[in-house]
């Protein structure tokens, strides 16, 4: 079984969620999808390199916190869940919707109030 990083708005805010700020999803983003040197990424964010180096280390720290631990990422106030989703569809409206994984199972899909839920 695996788990997805995907976009899940639906999912209350807990105390051990973790939050990037635009700052360090910045320095993720210039750092290792676009494999920008520190120098020139540091120039790119208008920060020292210092600055740079400790905001891509903390965005690397919660990355790997909310991947070990199962935490989620809250980008921009949405939350993106690592892991420990899943994922429900309602057979009779079609409404797709996650709940954490290890709750109850849904007995009715939360728009038309249908019992035929089943696991996606
Ligand atoms: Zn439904």
């Amino acid at each position: 079984m695996s788990s997805y990083l995907k976009a899940n708005a639906g999912v209350a805010d807990n105390p051990g969620d973790v939050e990037l700020t635009n700052e360090e999803l910045e320095a993720l983003l210039l750092s290792d999808l676009q494999c920008v040197f520190p120098g020139p990424a540091a120039e790119k964010m208008r920060v020292s390199s210092e600055t740079y180096d400790q905001t891509l280390g903390s965005a690397h720290r919660k990355v790997a916190e909310a991947i070990w631990k199962g935490r989620a990422v809250k980008i921009n106030g949405d939350s993106h869940r690592f892991a420990g989703l899943e994922t429900y569809r309602c057979g009779y409206c079609g409404r797709i919707w996650r709940l954490p994984r290890g709750a109850d199972y849904p007995g009715e899909c939360p728009r038309c109030g249908s019992g035929y839920v089943c696991r996606h």
